[in-house]
């Protein structure tokens, strides 16, 4: 189907694109890679009066290193997120998790902001962005406010961002060393996950000294698998320590039933898919 009517506009700063959604209104939507975007208007799920193309911002493109962070540009793509050596050395798990999101094509224009503002529970972005304690720069009319990922994603395809603002960057807290994965369950390569893991791990010494371990499609919201990262802690890096902390990895869930999988099933995935992200991130 053919989109309904709406203005365009595709300002050059970040100013403009902030005051240029402040006079639109609330009909009024930011549109960055498109990939999400476009399907739901061309459906007519949405009809926004106005599109405010983030493309030609300079300053919302790139990877930069800024002290113990990495600063990741809202409309870097996930390609370039893929292929960036800062990312691959100091936040692995993001680089691993976006290897598995969607095809190439999809990759070269999504964006790394896009995906996270997009907030849908299946997307993989987010139980990683979770795991890492990322923090998400919003800018408004009324400045910049850092938003944790913890209190970022407040519902199915809702945030933290108010009416009015724009992501402009994520702040990623650098995990130099760690050992990571993103284990993905889908039916056929290339498509979303039904269930997914994201682990961080730092070993030290043969044990487990720090653990940071996401779900993906487990709620309505990404959620942190505290009970497993607690169990984990302090115990030896082996394959039968990190299967018994592994079954606590649905304690706390409340995933959708729905034609790929019932709540069980996913509570079963969870489990597994746990024992064996940790186990690959620390190499066991
Ligand atoms: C065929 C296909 C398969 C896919 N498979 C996967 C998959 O396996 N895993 C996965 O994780 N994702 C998948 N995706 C989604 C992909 O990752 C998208 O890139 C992502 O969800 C949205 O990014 P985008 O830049 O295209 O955002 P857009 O589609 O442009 O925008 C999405 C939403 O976010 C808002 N938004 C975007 N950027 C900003 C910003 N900077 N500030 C405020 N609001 C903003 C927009 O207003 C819109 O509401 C798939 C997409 C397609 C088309």
């Amino acid at each position: 189907m053919i989109p309904a009517a709406f203005d365009y506009v595709a300002p050059s700063t970040v100013d403009d694109a902030v005051r240029a959604l402040a006079e639109a209104g609330e009909d009024a939507k930011v549109i960055a890679g498109g990939q999400s975007l476009l399907p739901v208007l061309r459906v007519r799920l949405a009809a926004p009066s106005k599109l405010i193309d983030l493309g030609r911002i300079p300053e919302l493109r790139g990877i930069h290193e800024d002290g113990d962070a990495l600063v990741i540009g809202a409309m870097t793509t996930h390609y370039d997120v893929q292929r960036d050596p800062l990312v691959r050395e100091h936040a692995l798990l993001l680089a691993l998790a976006t290897d598995t999101v969607a095809d190439p094509q999809v990759r070269h224009r999504g964006t790394f902001g896009g995906a996270l503002a997009h907030a849908d529970p299946a997307g993989d972005l987010l139980a990683p962005a979770l795991a890492l304690d990322v923090e998400l720069v919003l800018s408004g009319m009324d400045g910049r406010r850092t938003v944790p990922a913890a209190e970022f994603f407040t519902d199915f395809f809702e945030t933290a961002m108010r009416q009015g603002e724009i992501l402009v960057e994520v702040r990623v807290p650098k995990k130099t060393g760690w050992g990571a994965h993103y284990e993905k369950f889908n039916r056929v390569a290339q498509a979303w996950s039904i269930v997914a893991v994201a682990a961080a791990m730092r070993v030290e010494g043969g044990s487990i000294a720090e653990a940071r371990v996401g779900l993906t499609n487990m709620a309505a919201i990404p959620l942190r698998a505290t009970a497993v990262e607690q169990a984990l802690v302090g115990q030896p890096a082996t394959a039968e320590a990190i299967n018994a902390a592994a079954q606590h990895a649905a304690e706390g869930t409340s995933p959708a039933a729905d034609g790929n999988a019932d709540v069980e099933f996913r509570q079963h995935l969870a489990r597994v898919l746990t024992s064996r992200a940790v186990s690959a991130a620390v190499g066991a």
